[in-house]
């Protein structure tokens, strides 16, 4: 299918980086110099996680699952598929959970439940942006960059097709018939 770019960006470069300055204070405010594993979910966290965690002066412990919602494609119940968490030493740890963007919540409802339930002794999360509206399971973020309309993004991390994601901003993207 042909798609087409927004004219102008949704968030710019310097909005974003303002926003992620202000969570970067949020999340050292909310824990201090407490010990926190990092977790980002590939791909599309990848830009974000990187410029938030270069604002924290601290060592960071960072480390990537990759999560795939089946939900659209195979059926309503919305099957999470996530790779990497048995490499994971998650006993008694507190992890701050990382993805790019809240839609329906199953991704992250899954993921921090399967945090839970590895052994964390607590998970926080953090998105870059959040479509409400959207939402199917109840899933709040403890800390969140923008809530945005029920719009398909791109940028910044963000793909369509898998292109798209080394855009500095964040666009909206409509498909043509
Ligand atoms: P959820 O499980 O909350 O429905 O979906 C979250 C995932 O869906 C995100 O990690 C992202 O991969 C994808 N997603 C949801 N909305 C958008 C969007 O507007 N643009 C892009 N590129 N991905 C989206
Ligand atoms: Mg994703």
């Amino acid at each position: 299918m042909t798609h087409q770019l927004s004219s102008t960006p949704l968030l710019s470069r310097q909005v974003i980086r303002s926003r992620v300055k202000t969570l970067a204070r949020q999340i050292r405010q909310h824990y201090g110099e407490e010990d926190v594993l990092w977790v980002g979910l590939m791909n599309g966290a990848f830009i974000f996680l990187a410029d938030l965690a270069r604002q924290f002066p601290q060592p960071i412990e960072l480390a990537f699952l990759r999560a795939a919602s089946y939900g659209k494609k195979a059926r309503s119940s919305g099957q999470v598929e996530l790779d990497g968490l048995e490499k994971l030493d998650l006993v008694g740890r507190k992890v701050l959970l990382i993805d790019d963007i809240l839609d329906t919540g199953r991704t992250m409802s899954y993921v921090s439940a399967a945090l839970l339930e590895a052994g964390a002794s607590d998970v926080q999360s953090c998105v870059l942006l959040d479509k409400e509206a959207r939402r199917e399971v109840p899933f709040q973020a403890s800390f969140k960059g923008f809530v945005i309309e029920d719009l398909f993004v791109v940028g910044y991390g963000l793909d369509y097709a898998e292109k798209y994601r080394n855009l500095p901003e964040v666009w909206t993207v409509k498909e043509l018939a």
